[in-house]
């Protein structure tokens, strides 16, 4: 896909759960929850410092190569929204374990907080692992990558 996208100069476009198909093909990254895109940057950006805690539950809850095998694996708890019945703040709000009263009350919008880098969420300090700038131990010996770990494989196109 993407020699196909290199040799047509055509863009791509991905919709998917898989993390590892994100982090294998994409350049850029929109994470979406209630239909409304809550976090978008450039997919190594966003894998080394997700800002959203949805992005952070994401990844957290993804088994990784690079990562401690003693390493437990943390669900995100609670149920997708009812999207025709959003609640009034923000729609991951009963799933959040940073939500506060403003949360409850009023929709945060997707605002720009570095470059290339948006979310929408009223937190400030969500917490950031760094997660490295690629995984080594699930590439074979020709760079490939060999398993599904959720670390980008490259932000070039
Ligand atoms: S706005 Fe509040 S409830 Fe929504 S993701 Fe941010 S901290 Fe959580």
């Amino acid at each position: 896909m993407k020699e196909l996208t290199r040799e047509t100069g055509s863009s791509l476009l991905l919709i998917t759960h898989d993390l590892g198909v994100v982090a294998r093909y994409a350049d850029r990254v929109a994470v979406m929850y209630g239909g409304r895109i809550v976090e978008t940057a450039p997919a190594r950006e966003l894998y080394a410092r997700p800002r959203h805690p949805y992005t952070r539950g994401l990844l957290d809850s993804v088994a990784r190569l690079d990562s401690d095998r003693r390493r437990r694996l943390v669900p995100i708890e609670g149920q997708p929204p009812d999207l025709a019945h959003l609640p009034a703040g923000c729609a991951f709000a009963p799933r959040c374990s940073r939500v506060f009263d403003r949360c409850r009350v009023e929709r945060p919008k997707l605002e720009v907080i570095g470059e290339l880098h948006a979310k929408a969420c009223f937190a400030d300090d969500v917490t950031v692992t760094e997660v490295g700038a690629g995984p080594a131990s699930a590439r074979g010996a020709d760079g490939e990558q060999t398993s599904c770990s959720p670390t980008p494989e490259s932000d070039q196109p």
